[in-house]
């Protein structure tokens, strides 16, 4: 098997999947809090390419393992691109249990159908992995996102309609001191009207390289402490009140706090207390965000 290096492996859910990469890099790119893909140029795969990347796996593999595709953003394909190669999988591993990959609102609004998605389904598609970051339209703007609230709401939609199971991510500290309560404001109503199967937050990680750190340094944007992210997570969760179930994953934000995982709204006051019984220093919670702290 082979790959162009840097690779970023999904997260636990995805532990077992044989990585594809149909993509090099990230087709968007410009988020200016990320930096994974910065030194990556962008490039597509040909489908002869991604064939033979099959076959070596099929010799490695001795069963059908589930499959996930990688780099960035696997929805850049329109779907006449994208269906050969979810087709090539199902035929290299026909029980496979799923097909899975990143996916960018941006795309599946410009891109994707109703009908589209249903297709992929078809195809093994089973969830897509979405990074949501906030529902601020401000935020998304500044953060050179490439999608607004409203198309964001639109590409749920039509998952929902096409009953594709997706989740979202909220990226705690994005909005600075400035947007901070705009961003989870907002992001708490995107969460309520758009039913991902579930959410998670994660912290902003200030990569040097980054235009977001170029902001920072040069007073534009202001680092929130651990403190700030705490209130915003309470916050956030406090106001999910969607009309359907969602998980929900949070903490991890400093050495020694877990993660905590619970269905809303039954596990509501669980996650709640737990996220109360943080036993975290002043000193700490007074510590601006950490920064380049991996990734
Ligand atoms: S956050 Fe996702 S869409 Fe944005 S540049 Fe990074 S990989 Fe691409």
């Amino acid at each position: 098997m082979r790959y162009v290096e840097p690779i970023f492996r999904p997260g636990p859910t995805e532990g077992n999947s044989y990585l594809l990469q149909v993509t090099i890099g990230c087709a968007h790119n410009k988020c200016t809090f990320c930096s994974f893909f910065k030194n990556k140029p962008f490039r597509t795969r040909p489908l002869e390419e991604i064939k033979e990347d099959l076959v070596m796996a099929r010799q490695v593999y001795r069963y059908d393992p589930p499959v996930f595709l990688i780099d960035g953003d696997a929805t850049c394909y329109t779907m006449d691109k994208l269906r050969p190669i979810l087709q090539e999988v199902r035929k290299t591993f026909p029980n496979s249990p799923h097909t899975n990959m990143y996916a960018r609102f941006g795309d599946i609004y410009k891109r994707y159908s109703v009908e589209d998605l249903k297709e992929m389904k078809e195809l093994n598609v089973k969830f897509l992995y979405m990074g949501m970051e906030s529902g601020s339209d401000k935020v998304l703007s500044d953060i050179h996102k490439g999608v607004t609230q409203a198309e964001m709401l639109e590409a749920a939609a039509r998952m929902n309609k096409a009953g594709m199971p997706f989740n979202g991510s909220v990226i705690l500290g994005l909005g600075g001191i400035t947007d901070s309560e705009e961003h989870i404001r907002e992001s708490i109503k995107v969460i309520n009207q758009m039913h991902p199967v579930s959410i998670g937050t994660t912290v902003l990680n200030l990569q040097p390289g980054t235009p977001l750190y170029e902001d920072y340094l040069a007073g534009r944007f202001e680092l929130p402490t651990y403190r700030d992210i705490l209130r915003e997570e309470r916050t956030l969760l406090e106001g999910i009140d969607a009309d359907m179930p969602i998980e929900v994953w949070t903490g991890g934000f400093l050495p020694g706090d877990r993660f905590v995982v619970g269905q809303f709204p039954e596990d509501r006051n669980k996650v709640m207390k737990a996220i109360s019984n943080r036993r975290i220093t002043n000193m700490l919670l007074d510590q601006k965000l950490m920064i380049g702290g991996g990734l």
